[in-house]
């Protein structure tokens, strides 16, 4: 096989993955030129503090950048940022940009994340947000200082730690949820509902098993139209319903697109010298025996790199590296509680064990039962204790033995 050189490598979205692969493309003693390509104006910058501590304002958003300006320039990219990619030809190996340009390349890294969804509404408001950007959380921060009503659309993470943030300052808030259960999708209904717990204790009004039909008002927000014909009266709406990986750029590009960038299980994405990394790729997970495709800022670091390895290998005829198969992992805080997912804590589990609940502490530890093997723990307040369980998920350990273990 002839092994292509490789002096130039695009990576297209310059966030958390985008940063990481360039890093480690750096790390592993490529000099060639690596253009960044994002949309954004921004240095690349972290999003978890956006629905914590930026929205707190605890944080000045200078803190969320994630390198200072002095390891971005050892890293010598060819920045173009504001830049939006367009397309991706892989048979010329070229990125094209809104402005018209062309990025030749020899490898090119996809890392371009997800966009949330929206909640259609025929009518232009203000007052109805979604959050993933620096602006994004600006924004809501702004409209939280104004002390609206607010409706959570959406009982996911995200959602709920602005539901918590919103608490925290004293505002009405409901939260309405489709499923019978906030956080079931990722948690299941019995865990789920001991998060709800969290939230009607402190004062959140739960509305669930019912979704949003529209939203009412004279220019900006009055109104949130239930799907149950009764309406919450609002000033501000955060609609966090979930995401869609940022695809649309690659329509016309021949890659294999379904529910993200599909890839091997070395982020290879099907296209010769086309990979990808992030909340935007998806992937068979061998320790899953599925694919799947995940949004957890652990993930985004750790395929980053290792999409950054399989590249080099490629291109240097080197050994091929291990597939990429990491435990799961992704982490909330809210009101004071962290709580932490490893593994897959899925909606349907086989069963689900509480191994640990201190009420006092308000800490509690769940496995999930995937087959005969440990699946998932879901740990509230409870870092510690989740380490030697993830482990455990790691090494394959059956159901039986993580039970002894507790
Ligand atoms: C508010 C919020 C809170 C979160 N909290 C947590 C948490 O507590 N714990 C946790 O584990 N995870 C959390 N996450 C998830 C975590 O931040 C993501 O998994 C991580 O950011 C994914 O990184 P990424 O680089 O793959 O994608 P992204 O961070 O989405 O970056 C993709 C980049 O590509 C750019 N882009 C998109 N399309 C194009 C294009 N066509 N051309 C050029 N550029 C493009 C985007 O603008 C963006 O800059 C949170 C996410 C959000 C939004």
């Amino acid at each position: 096989m002839i092994v292509r050189p490789l002096r130039r490598v695009a990576v297209v979205g310059s966030s958390l993955a985008g940063i990481h692969a360039a890093e480690s493309l750096r790390k592993q003693g490529f000099e060639g030129t690596i253009t960044m390509i994002g949309d954004e104006q921004h240095l690349p910058y972290d999003r978890p503090p956006l629905s914590k501590q930026l929205l707190s304002g605890s944080w000045h958003p200078t803190r969320t950048q994630l390198r200072n300006d002095d390891t971005i320039a050892d890293l010598d990219l060819d920045w173009r940022r504001g830049h939006a990619a367009v397309g991706l030809d892989p048979r010329r190996r070229q990125v094209h940009l809104a402005d018209g340009s062309a990025v030749e390349y020899d490898a090119a890294i996809v890392a371009t994340g997800t966009t949330p969804r929206r909640v259609a509404n025929p009518r232009e408001l203000s007052g109805i947000r979604t959050l993933r950007t620096l602006e994004d959380a600006l924004a809501i921060r702004a409209a939280l200082d104004d002390e609206p009503r607010l409706v959570v659309v959406g009982g996911g993470f995200i959602g709920a730690e602005v539901a918590a943030e919103a608490r925290r300052r004293g505002l009405t808030v409901t939260m309405i949820e489709a499923l019978p259960v906030p956080l079931s999708r990722g948690l299941g209904t019995r865990m789920g509902g001991l998060c709800a717990d969290l939230h009607t204790r402190h004062g959140v009004e739960l509305r669930c098993g019912v979704s949003v039909r529209g939203f009412e008002g004279r220019g900006s927000l009055e109104r949130v139209l239930l799907s149950d014909g009764t309406a919450v009266d609002a000033d501000l709406a955060v609609v966090g319903i979930g995401s869609v990986p940022a695809t649309g750029w690659l329509k016309t590009s021949g890659l294999e697109i379904d529910n993200g960038v599909v890839c091997d299980p070395f982020c290879r994405a099907s296209a010769p010298g086309v990979y990808a990394a992030g909340d935007v790729a998806r992937w068979h997970h061998p320790l899953f025996g599925e694919s799947i495709r995940l949004e957890h800022w652990t993930n985004a670091r750790e395929q980053a790199i290792a999409a950054a390895a399989t590249v080099m290998a490629d291109h240097n005829g080197g050994r091929e590296p291990n597939p990429y198969a990491p435990v799961p992992y992704v982490w909330s805080d809210q009101y004071g509680k962290r709580i932490q997912v490893a593994g897959r804590a899925s909606a349907q589990p086989d069963e689900v064990a509480v191994v640990h609940h201190d009420l006092v502490a308000g800490s509690t530890v769940a496995l999930y039962r995937s087959g005969d093997r440990l699946g998932g723990v879901l740990a509230i307040d409870a870092p510690r204790r989740l380490l030697p369980y993830r482990r455990m998920i790691a090494d394959g350990v059956s159901w039986q033995d993580a039970l002894a273990a507790a």
